[in-house]
């Protein structure tokens, strides 16, 4: 039996564009949970139901912090979600996350659809933001394209029940055929623990209903399916299609972004962990990879969900130059302890962050005794900024040569005070007194030297440009003929 499903959605964009606004203001119009704040936990996602021609149709949001899920599964040449809804501010256009979301929407082969957000703002220009978009290949309805585009305000809400609408026409387009009599497959979305609950995980069906009594399996963890619960925390007894649900009972964490199965038997959802998880080995750690004589900085990462670890390991990936790199030493979720200070003293120059969590008296107490910096955030961006600067600060000096100017040798006057006398032109940037020079012969080092003294017109001048002739008192071993060229250089440290 088939039939269609309900989308699963993702909003990127750029930081600060509204994403959260966004997705606030739609759960909190949901016609189904109908009050604000009805939700009592987090689920990584959520479903919300919207009337369309008089039928009542269910969409799926995905709310991971820096859809880091999305992100994962589309490493794994799949995707999470069906449709994605490409969020530009109304005053900003178009900004690099823009396209590195374009990009990755592009790779993933996802239909989606163009929201201009912010347009209840006095700096709102949506013709302008049309234009940044063009720039960016993305060609929307009335601007010159057929890239389904809604001009919307998530803090009014003007213009989204127009973006729903686009959504599911494009998620209709795409089709999405399902089998709600298949075992449950999909996604695993966010995982974490919770010391009096267990591991939770939650799962975006893609296929099949998840019913209790079934086992399922995801990277390197099983669970058998003894309670579900829908995205307002109410128990239910099937997941069905497009469905997010949550599985609490979990042997281990599983990793996000990881596919789930189900099965059966406990010892068949348990070879099917393990076949994941060698699946999954190619792509854990994968984004850090080691420069041979960087400096590393090594890093013990806790998070609230498996999904921002991953999102800030993503992120740290970036910081990985030819000279630091960023080295996780361990990421797990829950708040800072001890043993994560112990483990960053370990590896001297490490440090500690953490993202929504709290630092442990014992650890706070340790980290001061063994000088290891422990700092936590509440956004992403602040807290890889803090690791970008540390890097920074970690990266060794290098000393680097840089032409400063260049002159040719035109004439010999010979010698004055141990210096010889020459007659130079500047062939190119400048010359300044007591530079340091290559002499090069028919294009070839021969000799250092350096530049005593320089006149022109015989007035003695600090430093002469391009096209200008000079005298020029230098200090070298060899003796400068004419044609000989003297570049001149300077040592800058970076
Ligand atoms: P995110 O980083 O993309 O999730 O962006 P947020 O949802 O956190 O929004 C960033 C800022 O933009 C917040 O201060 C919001 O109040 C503001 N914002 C979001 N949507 C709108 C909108 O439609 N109109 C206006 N004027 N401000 C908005």
């Amino acid at each position: 039996m088939t039939t269609s499903r309900p989308p699963v959605v993702v909003i990127v964009g750029h930081i600060d564009h509204g994403k959260s606004t966004l997705l606030d203001f739609i759960r909190k119009s949901d016609v189904v949970s109908g009050e604000a704040g009805g939700i009592t936990q987090r689920l990584g996602a959520y479903e919300v139901e919207r009337e369309r021609d008089g039928s009542r149709r269910k969409v799926t949001f995905i709310d991971t912090p820096g859809h880091e899920a999305f992100r994962a599964t589309r490493a794994r040449g799949a995707s999470a979600a069906d449709v994605a809804i490409l969020l530009v501010s109304a005053e900003d256009g178009v900004k690099p996350q823009t396209l590195e979301a374009l990009g990755a929407i592009k790779d993933a082969g996802l239909p989606f659809v163009v929201a201009i957000n912010k347009m209840d703002s006095q700096r709102a220009d949506a013709q302008k933001t049309k234009q940044t978009l063009a720039d960016a290949e993305v060609f929307v309805e009335g601007y010159g394209g057929d890239v389904a585009v809604a001009e919307i305000s998530a803090k009014t809400g003007a213009g989204v029940p127009e973006l729903l609408d686009l959504v599911l026409l494009t998620a209709d387009m795409a089709g999405l055929p399902s089998d709600p009599s298949a075992p449950a497959q999909g996604f695993v979305l966010e995982a974490s623990k919770d010391r009096t609950k267990g591991v939770s995980a939650t799962l975006v069906i893609k296929d099949g209903t998840l019913r209790l009594g079934d086992f399922v399996a995801a990277a390197g963890a099983s669970s058998p399916v003894r309670r579900i619960e829908d995205s307002h925390g109410k128990a239910i007894e099937e997941a069905t299609p497009g469905q997010p649900a949550a599985v609490i009972g979990w042997d281990a964490v599983p990793a996000a972004g990881s596919p789930f199965t189900t099965h059966e038997t406990r010892d068949e959802a348990e070879a099917a962990a393990e076949t994941l998880a060698d699946a999954e080995k190619k792509f854990v750690h994968s984004t850090v990879e080691a420069a041979a004589d960087a400096a590393t900085l090594g890093i013990v990462i806790r998070a609230d969900y498996l999904g921002s670890a991953d999102a800030i390991e993503h992120e740290l990936a970036k910081l990985t130059t030819d000279r630091v790199r960023p080295l996780v030493l361990a990421r797990d979720t829950g708040d800072i302890s001890e043993a994560d200070v112990k483990r960053a003293a370990a590896t001297p120059g490490s440090v500690v962050v953490g993202f929504n969590v709290r630092v442990d008296r014992q650890a706070a107490t340790l980290a001061e005794r063994d000088g290891v910096p422990v700092k936590t955030f509440g956004i992403i961006y602040d807290l890889v900024d803090w690791l970008a600067e540390l890097a920074k600060s970690r990266t060794p000096k290098r000393t680097a040569e840089v032409t400063r100017g260049e002159m040719s040798v035109i004439r010999i006057f010979g010698e004055d005070r141990g210096a010889q006398v020459i007659g130079c032109r500047v062939l190119s940037g400048e010359i300044v007194g007591g530079d340091e020079v290559r002499m090069l012969r028919r294009d070839e080092q021969i000799a250092r030297g350096r530049v005593k003294g320089l006149q022109k017109q015989r007035i003695p001048c600090e430093r002469v440009r391009e096209g200008d002739e000079c005298g020029v008192a230098f200090d070298c071993k060899l003796e400068a003929a004419t044609g000989d060229r003297l570049v001149a250089i300077t040592l800058v440290e970076e």
